[in-house]
């Protein structure tokens, strides 16, 4: 049987089992917004868990960190964003549906830089006009494109209704790093080199926003900034790929749906740029994280704008220099997607066929699941109530289901990915008197059962 889901399959779950909905969705729903329901909820907290695991605890010299997500004005101008955070747009002339020009240049095998002027991304567009439709009502006559930029502005702290100042919603998360690296060396005097992290919201008025949490306009990013000496980036740069790398091999993404893509065309600071992409089903490989060698851009543009010396002074030789920066940034969102594509499966199970999730336990949104045998029997239920209750407090997120029979309590829990189900007999109550407080454990992926006393289940699921 094909485990090579569609996109509208891992949407369609993703909808029934309650992982994600789609925004605002009793109004007709809102472009480019969802709602992670009580089952995404837990993956997504798992996910960022083991994000902030691997990229705090694990390591020396990272750090936490929480910015507000409003800052101020200058903020954006300095990063570049006020003026050049933009794609191109253009609209049909038929039935106004707009269109990203890059993507569907790309689409057709010809590559826009998103650093060409407006006039050469007119002059390429112009030059395939007759081979781009649009993809509602199919004509192929479009407005020139222009330029949109995609910050989201808000009206916090403006009480005049003009807007001449807008304070913006973060198009990126990791600028609140740039704003309090000086705060953290003056408070905790970090020495070089060193890492902060944040996972933050990112708004985007992207112009077409699709494909599931993919492209959305409000979605989260989780970035590491890590600040070394001056040409001291080389061998750290390839340490963080191949961490991050490694990362999503160790929760179990399969190492061919991964891949890497190198930036041809840099910015003109930029010393490297990676991508590590994802082969989303549908979709193809795409980018699901960006590894970014920076030199000291950031911080001397944060300098400059800001008027404050944000050079560091290193601790044993007075030297004061302006750290380069190496940056990774996931799109939790898209981490979500590739997580949930990839433990989709579908096999046959006792003649039957079934979909279940092979999420890594530390993900699932349960570790186990506790049933009674049968729901109309008091004593089951009453023993069953038990385990779970005391598997609640040894801090294991369980899940009790009394509803159907087991066969349809299984098919539950495996499409949401609970690695173990437990099950309360009448041989655990004692009727055979040597499996008295046995219970069943079945396993998710292979469907087998063996019995474990119930002082051996925490140990057991680990
Ligand atoms: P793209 O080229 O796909 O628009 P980008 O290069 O603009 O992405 P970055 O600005 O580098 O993306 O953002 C870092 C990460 O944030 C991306 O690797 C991606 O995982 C995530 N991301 C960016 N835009 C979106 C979006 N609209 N919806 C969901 N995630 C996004």
């Amino acid at each position: 049987m094909s485990n090579t889901p569609k996109l509208e399959d891992i949407v369609a779950l993703a909808k029934r089992r309650g992982f994600v909905y789609p925004g605002s969705e009793i109004y007709g729903g809102l472009a480019g917004t969802f709602d992670f329901g009580p089952n995404g909820v837990e993956l997504l907290n798992n996910l960022k868990r083991a994000w902030w695991k691997a990229n705090v605890y694990d390591k020396e010299n990272y750090y936490g960190l929480d910015a507000a997500m409003f800052k101020h004005p200058r903020v954006w101008e300095a990063s570049g964003h006020t003026k050049g955070f933009s794609d191109p747009l253009a609209e049909c002339r038929k039935c106004n549906t707009r269109i990203r020009v890059d993507k569907a240049l790309a689409a057709i095998g010809v590559t826009a830089d998103e650093k060409m002027t407006e006039e050469q991304i007119n002059e390429l567009f112009d030059a395939s006009r007759d081979k781009i439709g649009c993809e509602k009502c199919k004509a192929k006559d479009f407005s020139r494109v222009r330029q949109f930029n995609l910050l989201v502005k808000s009206n916090l702290g403006d009480f005049t209704s003009e807007g001449n100042e807008p304070v913006y919603l973060p198009g990126e998360a990791c600028q609140g790093i740039y704003l309090n690296y000086k705060n953290i060396v003056d408070t905790l005097q970090p020495k070089i080199p060193f890492g902060v992290v944040q996972i933050g919201k990112a708004f985007r008025n992207e112009i077409s926003p699709r494909n599931f949490l993919f492209r959305a306009r409000e979605f989260e990013q989780a970035d590491t900034q890590y600040f070394v000496r001056p040409n001291e980036n080389k061998e750290a740069y390839e340490q963080i790929k191949k961490d991050r790398w490694n990362w999503y091999l160790s929760l179990g993404i399969r190492e061919e749906n991964l891949r890497w893509h190198q930036h041809e065309n840099l910015v003109f600071y930029a010393k490297d740029a990676w991508d590590i992409e994802y082969n989303f089903p549908t979709l193809g490989f795409d980018e699901l994280e960006g590894i970014h060698d920076r030199s000291d851009y950031d911080l001397t543009q944060h300098q400059e704008f800001s008027g404050t010396d944000l050079r560091y002074t290193d601790p044993e030789t007075a030297e004061k220099y302006i750290p380069w920066i190496l940056e990774t940034s996931a799109g939790v969102g898209r981490m979500f997607m590739a997580f949930l594509c990839d433990a989709y499966r579908q096999d046959e199970l006792g003649g039957e066929k079934r979909t279940y999730l092979a999420l890594a336990p530390e993900l699932a949104p349960y570790r186990a699941a506790v049933f009674p045998l049968l729901k109309n029997r008091p004593e089951l239920v009453a023993k069953a109530r038990e385990v779970y209750q005391s598997l609640k407090k040894a801090g294991i997120v369980v899940d009790f289901d009394d509803n159907g029979n087991i066969g349809k309590r299984y098919r539950r829990q495996d499409e949401i990915g609970t690695p173990v189900c437990i099950t309360i007999d009448f041989d655990t109550l004692g009727e055979t008197p040597e499996l008295i407080d046995t219970v069943t454990v079945r396993d998710r992926d292979t469907g087998e059962q063996k019995r474990v006393h119930v002082s051996e289940l925490k140990a057991h699921i680990g």
